[in-house]
């Protein structure tokens, strides 16, 4: 008899428990976030990072970025993974790339077919020549051009499986989705990380916003006026959950030579900057697919180079969104995100 009391209490005890237990793993989960931020240099460029979690993981972030620079994208690290590609395409063989590298680079390649050749994974000497991130840049002469047009062309490259083979002296150079693979690498390396509820991490000219923000509200993210100071913005685009966003403008790297402003995103078919009438376009992709951030990156990049018509064509065989600003401060948004992107300056105007 005394047994079954002993049991019965016994059983009511532990239930008791693990509804204490119960509770509490409640409680825990819904803990309220720290935010922790973070400012550094990395990949070339600024990084920052705005992260809601129970720890803090933006160190964790900015080392898988730079590894991300140094063991696979960057050509001045002889034994990157790029690097390695283009020693094999000197010697005229073929090369066996890592799963994440091939990604990228089929990834990368495709875009150039779709883009018809407007963005270029191997525009790599024509951007060197340039070298309008270096002290003193100015305008190549045009034999010099042409000789390093000679040498570009996507079509010089052929995948097949994890296999790639480029040839006629052509190099592959990630570097323009670079900032966009990075977002890709942290929204990955996030979501293994369940302490995380949220962040905004922008890596140069190129934004991943993750999860959750505190309260459920949407992310809001600036679009910069192309024609203002530093740091002033024309308008803002509301974002909720997960999405890679990246820019890409004439402001960002240019120089003057007599009287002609000369910038980055070079035009394939010319050998000069690109001249379509805008001033900046920004690419929002939020498919849930593991390239999301590249291709935010190569379709703004694409997009500035192909102009406004074709950029859109483009940007809907993507299922891709974009804001696109041309020189007369008219801005065309393409129809999935006409109720996220709101303008905040009197200067610029929604149009067709
Ligand atoms: P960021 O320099 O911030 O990555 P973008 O995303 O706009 O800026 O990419 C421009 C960069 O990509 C240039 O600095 C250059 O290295 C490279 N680039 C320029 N024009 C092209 C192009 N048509 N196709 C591919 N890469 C390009
Ligand atoms: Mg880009």
């Amino acid at each position: 008899m005394k047994t079954k009391i002993f049991i019965k209490r016994w059983i009511s005890l532990m239930g008791i428990c693990s509804m204490i237990v119960l509770i509490s793993a409640c409680t825990a989960g819904k803990k309220k976030p720290e935010e922790y931020t973070r400012t550094d240099f990395v990949m070339d460029t600024v990084l920052s990072e705005k992260l809601y979690a129970q720890k803090d993981l933006t160190g964790e972030i900015k080392d898988r970025l730079s590894e991300l620079e140094k063991k696979k994208l960057s050509w001045r690290v002889k034994d990157s993974e790029v690097s390695k590609v283009n020693q094999s395409a000197s010697v005229g063989t073929t090369y066996e790339m890592n799963p994440d590298f091939s990604t990228w680079a089929s990834c990368s390649l495709n875009l150039a077919k779709k883009s018809e050749g407007a963005f270029d994974p191997t525009i790599g000497e024509l951007t060197r020549l340039w070298n309008i991130e270096g002290d003193h840049p100015k305008v190549p002469p045009e034999k010099k051009i042409a000789v390093a047009l000679e040498k570009i062309g996507y079509e010089n490259i052929k995948i097949k499986n994890n296999e790639i083979r480029i040839k006629d002296g052509a190099t592959l150079d990630l570097g323009a989705v670079g900032k966009g693979i990075g977002c890709d690498v942290v929204r990955d390396y996030l979501k293994t990380q369940k302490s995380v509820q949220g962040a905004v991490i922008s890596v140069g000219g190129s934004i991943l916003v993750y999860g959750e923000k505190e309260g459920g509200q949407d992310w809001k993210v600036a679009v910069r006026a192309p024609d203002g100071e530093m740091d002033s913005s024309m308008g803002v685009l509301h974002l909720s959950g997960t999405a890679c966003i990246s820019t890409s403008g004439d402001y960002e790297k240019y120089f003057v030579e007599n009287g002609k402003k000369y910038h980055h995103i070079l035009d394939p078919a010319t050998g000069y900057p690109a001249e379509s009438n805008l001033h900046s376009v920004t690419v929002v992709c939020a498919k849930g697919e593991e390239t999301d951030g590249l291709l935010s990156d190569g379709l703004s990049t694409a997009c500035f180079v192909l102009g406004k018509e074709k950029g859109m064509q483009l940007l809907e065989d993507y299922g891709a969104d974009g804001v696109f600003i041309d020189k007369e401060k008219q801005v065309y948004v393409t129809p999935g995100l006409k109720e996220q992107f709101e303008i905040l300056s009197k200067e610029y105007h929604f149009t067709k």
